[in-house]
């Protein structure tokens, strides 16, 4: 018998060596780039503190969905890869003369096999997150387009030859984006209501009021609604952007968690802070980058902007 060694590994080193030569891959990545100046441009502008990101933390974002668990053991305490930074900007904003951050941060979400073939999903991937102290919905709403057109705009003038041959078109400028209510959508269209919105759009939108996560606020004045937001991308390109108004008060916090179900045994600490009343009033959100990416370049696939695969559960040697 032959060693199945010798038989797998010419295969996924194949995969490999074709993913990272392909022809268009620079000019993808070019884009990328482009992404990224344009946001620390942007945030420069506006104020923004930039934070290093963090890999590792004994919290992280419990998330609205299932995934495999990543943590470590290291010094006698378990440590949680990143999957998205919202603890630690609401926490470094405790800080009284930081108004408003931004990371550009590595996020580890081992997404299970039925995440592998969405399109848009990586294990690992890349989020813009940013938060403000004492602004609410409408701010971090229009902060978004702003800067959406912003960056568009910098793509336009640095790198048209490349956007003219990856998407057949300049970007354009949006005027304000629609807003839709999450469970009006749902009632309209049914589960795969996100889905379908996004593939009738021809720009960008946002829905609002999802029960999520315990962080993300609850309307006080109408109990059971939510003051978050997700950016939907239009042509079908789907999610691009999650965010909300916080809860910071203990007691409202605690009862999101009961409702929930999270531990308030891993969290302690940050609850400790909240009961202190030291957790700001806050508000933000995260963009992928891969993602915004894929809408810039029409691609089928966000892994086709990674250099080594990052698509759930495809085998990777790299
Ligand atoms: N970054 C997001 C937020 O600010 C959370 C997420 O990553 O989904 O709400
Ligand atoms: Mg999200």
């Amino acid at each position: 018998m032959e060693d199945t060694l010798t038989l797998q590994q010419p295969t996924i080193l194949d995969a490999t060596l074709r993913q990272l030569s392909r022809p268009m891959l620079p000019k993808i990545l070019q884009v990328q780039q482009g992404i990224i100046r344009a946001t620390h441009g942007f945030m420069f502008r506006k104020g923004l503190t930039q934070l290093m990101p963090l890999m590792l933390s004994p919290i992280t974002d419990p998330l609205n969905h299932g995934v495999v668990d990543a943590t470590i053991s290291y010094a006698e305490q378990r440590w949680s890869l990143t999957k998205s930074m919202i603890f630690h900007k609401q926490l470094a904003l405790v800080n009284p003369e930081l108004e408003s951050l931004y990371i550009v941060s590595p996020n580890v979400r081992l997404e299970f096999a039925d995440r592998a073939g969405t399109g848009r999903h990586l294990f690992e991937f890349t989020q813009v997150d940013f938060e403000f102290r004492n602004k609410d919905r409408f701010f971090v709403m229009d902060f978004m387009e702003e800067l959406v057109n912003y960056i568009f705009a910098q793509l336009n003038a640095e790198l048209p030859e490349l956007l003219l041959e990856l998407r057949g078109e300049l970007l354009p400028q949006y005027e304000k984006w629609p807003v839709y209510r999450t469970e009006k959508s749902e009632a309209l269209y049914g589960p795969d209501f996100e889905k379908i919105k996004s593939e009738a759009a021809t720009v960008p939108f946002w829905l609002t009021n999802h029960k999520r996560e315990f962080y993300d606020k609850e309307d006080q004045k109408k109990p059971g609604t939510y003051l978050n937001y997700d950016v939907i991308w239009p042509e079908g390109f789907g999610e691009g952007l999650s965010g909300g108004e916080r809860e910071h008060e203990y007691n409202q916090i605690v009862k999101r968690m009961d409702e929930i179900g999270t531990s308030k045994e891993t969290f302690k600490h940050y609850l400790q802070v909240a009961k202190d009343g030291l957790l700001p009033k806050t508000a933000g959100g995260g963009f992928g980058v891969e993602r915004m990416t894929r809408f810039i370049c029409r691609l089928k696939d966000v892994d086709e902007t990674t250099v080594f695969s990052r698509k759930p559960f495809a085998p990777a040697i790299f």
